[in-house]
């Protein structure tokens, strides 16, 4: 068995016992750690380990076995993208990709299945758009799907269409499963090993842990990496709302698993987002993904289960729903924690709600940079009300941020960035600036209570898990989970680009 840990030369110094909590801090880490402890030499300010509290991780994994056209700068460059990435393919392979985004190309128009056919080589084609709330698709994917002029739009979804009723190739919300049913998926081999990358990147960035928005694949994934030892941070597990009926089924509740790999909330999307233009706001506009009688009736099956739910509310309106959908549960259960994921627009006469009944606002401060012209484009009157941490803050509310990745970027130091100093910067609302101590509670210890896990993470104590990520200089250099270390940056790299070491 192992020894006491000792982490010397940050501050505080932390010292961690065998079964991966901490023992002992600040004055009292060297005595609590004993003479013959290993030791670990760090520098820089210890704090308690981040927590992204909304992330994908089977899209993070996906980058690395599908075409990512993150930062193409017009359609010829997604195009030219595509063609680059077929020229390795077999003739009637699918090409599946994601990572595309109109709003930042030079013509912002939405991409046709014309465009993608003749760069895809006539192949089916299934490309996700950088949000995950469309999909652009070729000609030969819609065959294969049999959609055509004469197929209805799904409950949830548009299939758009031209001038003469024919679909153009862009599937929004619920009509891209038509599509991505169909599409290939990769082995779990292949799928682990770009699951086990992804989340070595993730410790890297100075994450400890995670709150992941996945299916039961990647939930499988997380599975088998568990078992051979094989995960860098921890992460909660919140299962789809299509997968409710098996969990009741089965009777698993919120916080079943372990310290590393657990079982937490139901999600459910009630509207689309902002870049689809499918986000439902109270004047009407948007899409209703999830009416609201289904939404009490999940809520209600939920609470019944002991499972916690973590609904995907962007517009005003859909937040609405959330919070009247949630009011008649108070406490549910005694670890009954409603999470509503996004809340990028809060009416100000709802904000006082979240408080009143105990939803997290669980949000990604990243999203504010990402969208500020397009806030400002398509909801020029609530742009004061949009992202508005600060203003949640003040009514009450418990906040828990995450990054929602691969939509932005996993880097948590620009997300407190994004949530502080940014918007003085960006002259965009700055009273909707949080402080950089609340920013740092919301990806530590409010981001564990919105999973449950409070008495075990989130803060520097005695009796904790031992997790902390060490920033130095404004950069992480160090990521230790449960007392191990999980990423820490070559002592010969003085600059942290070229820190790239694993454990
Ligand atoms: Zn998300």
């Amino acid at each position: 068995m192992r020894g006491a840990l000792l982490f010397a030369g940050c501050k505080p110094e932390v010292a961690a016992g065998p079964d991966g909590r901490i023992i002992g801090i600040g004055g009292r880490a060297r005595a609590a750690a004993g003479r013959g402890a290993e030791v670990v030499r760090l520098r820089g300010t210890t704090w308690p380990g981040l927590i992204d509290a909304h992330i994908h991780l089977e899209g993070l994994a996906e980058r690395h076995l599908t075409l990512d056209m993150t930062g193409a700068r017009s359609l010829d460059d997604a195009l030219g993208r595509v063609k680059k990435w077929v020229a390795g393919l077999q003739k009637h392979s699918w090409v599946v990709g994601s990572g595309w985004y109109n709003d930042a190309w030079t013509d912002t128009a939405f991409p046709s299945r014309q465009d993608l056919d003749k760069a895809a080589g006539n192949r089916p084609a299934y490309l996700g758009r950088k949000d995950g709330h469309s999909a652009w698709v070729s000609s030969a994917a819609m065959k294969q799907a049999g959609i055509d002029r004469s197929t209805d739009d799904p409950p949830g979804g548009v299939i758009d269409r031209d001038e003469r009723g024919e679909p153009t190739g862009i599937l929004r919300e619920t009509a891209m499963h038509l599509v991505a049913a169909i599409v290939p998926r990769a082995t779990d081999t292949d799928l682990d090993a770009a699951m086990a990358r992804s989340l070595a990147a993730l410790a890297r960035l100075g994450l400890t842990s995670v709150h992941s928005m996945d299916t039961a694949r990647g939930f499988g994934s997380f599975q088998r990496l568990h078992a051979r030892g094989k995960l860098p941070l921890r992460i909660t597990y919140n299962l789809p709302l299509a997968d409710l009926h098996h969990a009741e089924r089965i009777g698993v509740r919120s916080g079943w698993g372990d310290e590393w790999l657990r079982i937490w909330g139901v999600k459910a999307f009630l509207d689309g987002s902002l870049g689809s233009r499918t986000a439902e706001m109270l004047d009407g506009s948007g899409t209703v993904r999830l009416p609201q009688q289904e939404l009490v009736d999940m809520i209600d099956r939920c609470a019944r289960a002991e499972l916690n739910v973590c609904l995907h509310a962007i517009g005003d309106g859909a937040v609405r729903r959330a919070l009247d959908a949630l009011a008649p549960h108070g406490r549910a259960w005694r670890y009954w924690r409603p999470r509503i994921e996004h809340a990028q627009c809060v009416d100000p006469k709802d904000m006082r709600r979240f408080a009143r009944v105990g939803a997290i606002a669980s949000m990604q401060p990243i999203h504010a940079v990402a969208d500020r012209d397009l806030a400002e484009e398509y909801w020029p009157k609530v742009s004061a009300h949009a992202y508005a941490w600060g203003a949640l803050e003040r009514a009450g509310a418990r906040l828990a941020f995450g990054s929602d990745a691969p939509v932005e970027t996993a880097d948590p130091l620009l997300g407190i960035d994004a949530a502080t100093a940014w918007r003085r910067r960006a002259k965009w609302h700055a009273d909707l600036a949080v402080s950089r101590a609340l920013a740092l509670r919301s990806y530590t210890s409010s981001a564990a209570y919105a999973v449950g896990m409070e008495r075990d993470l989130g803060a520097l104590r005695e009796g904790m898990l031992c997790d902390l990520t060490v920033v130095d200089d404004g950069s992480v250099v160090a990521t230790v989970v449960g007392g191990r270390v999980s990423w820490m940056r070559k002592p010969s790299a003085a600059s942290p680009r070229s820190a790239a070491g694993a454990r």
